[in-house]
């Protein structure tokens, strides 16, 4: 299977971002593509952009997520919904940012790919691509955003290994710093924000990643893209630091 063979496909978080672009990327190479998100006014002027079909949905919703995934059974499932919360320190997170993060960065996603992968293993095809995180592989100190994508990471290593044989195809994509409204929902604080927001560099662009996610996608069946790690030029990680106790 390449991209030409594939027909359907589900992407989840599409009213923004990574998530919009993949949509039109896919869209514009002929595949029926099913949008996900809960915001209406934004997912209808994505369908009027891309003739996607749209669905109105909070990934959290278990059973309505297993019904509509049931019923269109997707042979690419893109799980990109996402969201950072008490970005900076788990020390003062609330209860809900931490129950929102792994409700929808990892639970939702691991429903998703519940309710596709039967039908995908039935027909020994299908794509499931997870969008993970440079959080994911990498420390920052975003220690709640990190594990969810931390999870995301194994739960693809995983899969892969559990559907050896079946010939579904996972493909995990680890971005850095791409330009998108996420860093409005991560930080409460709008100064701080404003702050994270503003890099200073020239950031990875949603249509950055799409690309990345249709190369995966086109790849001759032969080979399954394991994993892309993309960041802009102008970001780096790693290294230490020696950081003295302060005064007790
Ligand atoms: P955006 O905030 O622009 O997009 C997030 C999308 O997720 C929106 O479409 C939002 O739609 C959707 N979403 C969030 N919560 C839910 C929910 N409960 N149910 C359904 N949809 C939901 O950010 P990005 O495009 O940057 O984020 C996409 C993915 O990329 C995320 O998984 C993020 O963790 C990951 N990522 C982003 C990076 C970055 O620097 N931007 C870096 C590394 C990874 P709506 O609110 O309408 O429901």
């Amino acid at each position: 299977m390449t991209l030409s063979d594939y027909r359907t496909a589900l992407v989840t978080g599409a009213s923004s971002g990574i998530g919009a672009a993949t949509v039109a990327a896919l869209s514009k190479r002929g595949l029926r593509v099913h949008a996900l998100a809960r915001r209406a006014d934004r997912l209808e002027r994505l369908a009027e952009a891309t003739g996607c079909e749209i669905h109105r949905l909070d990934v959290r919703e278990t059973d309505s997520l297993h019904q509509l995934i049931g019923s269109i059974k997707p042979d690419i499932l893109i799980n990109n919904a996402g969201l950072g919360r008490a970005f900076g320190s788990l020390a003062t997170a609330e209860i809900d940012d931490i129950e929102r993060t792994f409700d929808t960065n990892v639970t939702a996603a691991t429903h998703a790919i519940r309710a596709a992968l039967p039908e995908m293993i039935e027909r020994a095809d299908g794509h499931i691509v997870n969008i993970g995180s440079m959080a994911g592989l990498h420390a920052i100190p975003a220690a709640l955003y990190g594990a969810s994508k931390g999870a995301i990471h194994m739960l693809s290593t995983d899969l892969r290994l559990e559907l050896e044989g079946t010939g579904v195809r996972v493909t995990e994509i680890c971005p850095g710093r791409v330009s998108t409204g996420f860093y409005d929902v991560a930080i409460d604080d709008p100064e701080i924000s404003a702050k994270a927001k503003n890099s200073g560099v020239d950031e990875v662009t949603a249509g950055d990643i799409a690309e990345a996610i249709i190369y995966a996608l086109d790849a001759p069946w032969r080979v399954n893209v394991n994993r892309i790690e993309l960041q802009p030029t102008e970001q780096t990680y790693g290294g230490t630091q020696f950081v003295p106790r302060r005064a007790r």
